[in-house]
């Protein structure tokens, strides 16, 4: 008899809720994490009064109903709507592209004339069947819009030229023939009313959870503690690179507190130029309307966010998916596929550029598949 019947690697959401889920199944769980708090990257931390989004702007929005009420029962949700502000030099455009954006690029009123202009665009750009993220973002918007507020961007986020891109990144990105600034199109959106980690803490309570512990650090000795493995760290590093390292994408974070009441009067600004070195400011205050404003104190915390070349050891924010990875990955799957103890999840462990509502939806069916 081991003494767990699961050891989950990753206190993140998607291992938060596998344990929260076994654990009502009357399975006795170890959490680990090699990092000092739990939550993994949607970890928030209260700084003056505002709730810090530690690892970059995180905004909940789906339109699976199951999805959306389970969410809501660690937490109550605010009806924040992402609507970023992206500075082009001195230009500022509305995002996502909508006619707010339209019109001040070209000073178009109408839908049918914000049509006409982009459709000329992509006329002249003449592409067929759009290859990579450069010729789906010209056949999709143009090339104004392509050059302002989305090349330069794209460039530095993923440290590669827009045309060794895959296109399905772009495809985020709503385009939209109304004056409607909403980043998203899903049917519920919204940020929990103190935070993202008391969701974590919920799913936790009552369970063992061990911090600042590398499940590497220790293999043998943590998976012999447990009948069964979750890992939701890197498959690659899993199977100690053995086809070679998936590419990941990294990100440095510079926070800030402010003597200021308001620095930029939106929670998100995207600078677009590849000049500028950062890709967004977040002001937290923001997510929570302001509410946090006192005229006696006035801080603002702020955070801007740098992309960075990811090396071992660094933290692998985003997964690059496109062929050359995803075909990697598939050879590290197919080990996984073979494995009888240990389960692969989360946007690490499924190396897939998940949001929050499909680590939701992901982690639920991992527990139909595995704990029913
Ligand atoms: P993680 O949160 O990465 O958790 C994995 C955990 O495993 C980490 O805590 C890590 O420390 C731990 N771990 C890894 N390896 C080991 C090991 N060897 N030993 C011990 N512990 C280990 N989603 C949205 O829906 N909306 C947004 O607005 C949004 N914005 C985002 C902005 C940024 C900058 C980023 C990076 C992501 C954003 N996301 C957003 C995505 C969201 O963060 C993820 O979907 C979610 O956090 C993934 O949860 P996870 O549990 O799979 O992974
Ligand atoms: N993007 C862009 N300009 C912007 C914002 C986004 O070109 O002002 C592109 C960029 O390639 C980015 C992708 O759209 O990687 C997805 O953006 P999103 O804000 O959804 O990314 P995330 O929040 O996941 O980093």
């Amino acid at each position: 008899m081991k003494q767990y019947d699961y050891l989950i690697v990753g206190a993140g959401l998607f291992g938060a809720i596998f344990a929260y889920e076994a654990r009502k199944r009357g399975k006795k769980c170890l959490v680990i994490d090699r990092r000092s708090h739990v939550g993994g990257n949607i970890y928030t931390k209260e700084v003056e009064g505002i709730q810090v989004h530690q690892y970059g702007a995180h905004i909940f929005h789906t339109s699976d109903k199951e999805v959306w009420d389970y969410i809501q029962k660690f937490a109550e949700f605010n009806r924040y709507t992402n609507s970023p502000v992206a500075r082009y030099k001195t230009e500022l455009y509305n995002m996502p592209f909508n006619m707010n954006t339209f019109n001040s690029m070209w000073g178009v009123m109408t839908p049918a004339e914000a049509r006409s202009k982009i459709d000329e665009q992509i006329a002249d750009a003449g592409i067929k069947e759009p290859k990579n993220l450069e010729e789906q973002a010209l056949s999709l918007v143009g090339r104004d819009i392509y050059e302002k507020l989305i090349k330069g961007y794209t460039e530095k986020q993923w440290g590669r030229r827009a045309t060794e891109l895959p296109s399905f990144i772009i495809k985020r990105l709503p385009v939209r023939f109304t004056y409607d600034n909403n980043y998203f199109n899903d049917k519920y959106q919204g940020i929990p009313i103190g935070g993202y980690t008391q969701i974590i803490e919920k799913l936790l309570s009552n369970i063992e959870v061990h911090l600042d512990k590398d499940f590497f650090a220790n293999r043998a000795e943590f998976a012999a503690q447990a009948d069964k493995i979750l890992f939701t760290g890197m498959i690659d590093e899993y199977y100690n690179y053995c086809y070679g390292e998936l590419e990941y994408r990294s990100l440095r974070f510079e926070t800030e507190i402010l003597d200021c009441e308001n620095y930029q009067g939106n929670a998100v600004v995207n600078y677009t130029e590849y000049e500028v070195p950062f890709t967004r400011i977040i002001e937290h205050k923001h997510f929570e309307f302001g509410s946090q404003v006192s005229s006696i104190n006035p801080k603002t915390v702020i955070t801007r966010e740098y992309p960075a070349e990811w090396n071992r050891g660094d933290d692998p924010y985003y997964p690059m998916n496109d062929d050359k990875n995803n075909d990697l990955y598939a050879k590290y799957r197919l080990l996984a596929e073979k494995e009888h103890n240990v389960i692969f999840g989360g946007r690490l462990g499924m190396y897939k550029y998940f949001d929050m509502h499909n680590i939701v939806s992901e982690a639920l069916k991992c527990v139909k598949t595995n704990l029913y």
